[in-house]
């Protein structure tokens, strides 16, 4: 029997597990590019949840999200893997990454409990990807399949996870953490404009970053990275 404190709406309750079957943590993301906000979220769930491994899964090509200048599946993916070695609870899979056309996260969970047959999952999102699920492909089926581990994030978002459908919150542990008002957007804003995204995310990163000249806007016109060189 194992024991953890996990905040669930605004009480604090004491979950008593009466098995002791794996519990694995599932980040999705998209990773571009992974920094701090990510990487706390993974921690601070795994710690509440006693977690036994959180599988980082960075997206191949989403569904919901295209812009200009977006790494490739392949950066962000070797980005994930240089942020999260330093943890030996953490992994990264490229499940979505090798997967051909859009990814699903319903299509991912299934798939990781085919690979983890005896394994309870736990979905770590921030709260505002949680208030999003209705709008995700089979959300009924998505919460079938794993807990959803909805972390702080700054925005307002904590005050309507109860406004969710029922069948979906129930299945809803919000989790109280440090508040961390980090976006890949704002980094990759920072970066095309020339600006230091220093401390939001892991040096190496960082590097990575600046060796393969991500984020860059004008590269033809021989903007570098101006102020965080
Ligand atoms: P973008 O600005 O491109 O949307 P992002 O910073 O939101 O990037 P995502 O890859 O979209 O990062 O997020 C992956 C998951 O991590 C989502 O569940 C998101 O809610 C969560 N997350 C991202 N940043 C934070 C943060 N600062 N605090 C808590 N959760 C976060
Ligand atoms: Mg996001």
């Amino acid at each position: 029997m194992r024991k953890c404190n996990a905040i669930m709406g605004d009480m604090i309750e004491t979950i008593i597990h009466k098995s002791d079957r794996m519990r694995l943590g599932i980040m999705g993301g998209t990773f571009d590019p992974i920094h701090y906000g990510h990487l706390l979220a993974a921690e601070e769930a795994r710690v509440a949840i006693s977690l036994d491994r959180v599988i980082f899964v960075p997206s191949g090509s989403p569904p919901h999200k295209k812009y200009p200048g977006m790494a490739s599946a392949e950066d962000r993916y070797g980005m994930t893997l240089l942020a999260t070695n330093g943890n030996p609870s953490f992994d990264v899979t490229r499940l979505e990454t090798d997967r051909k056309g859009s990814s699903y996260t319903v299509e991912t969970l299934q798939r990781m409990k085919e690979l983890y047959p005896g394994a309870d999952l736990y979905m770590i999102t921030g709260e505002d990807a949680a208030l999003d699920l209705p709008l995700w492909r089979d959300p009924y089926k998505i919460v079938s399949l794993a807990k959803i581990v909805a972390v702080s994030r700054p925005g307002g978002y904590h005050d309507k996870i109860g406004e969710l459908p029922d069948e979906i919150r129930e299945s809803v542990l919000v989790l109280r953490t440090a508040l961390l008002d980090i976006s890949a957007t704002d980094i990759r804003e920072r970066l095309a404009s020339g600006r230091s995204a220093n401390y939001l995310l892991p040096d190496a990163v960082l590097a990575y970053i600046k060796k393969r000249g991500l984020y860059v806007k004008a590269r033809n016109t021989g903007q570098r990275y101006k102020n965080n060189e």
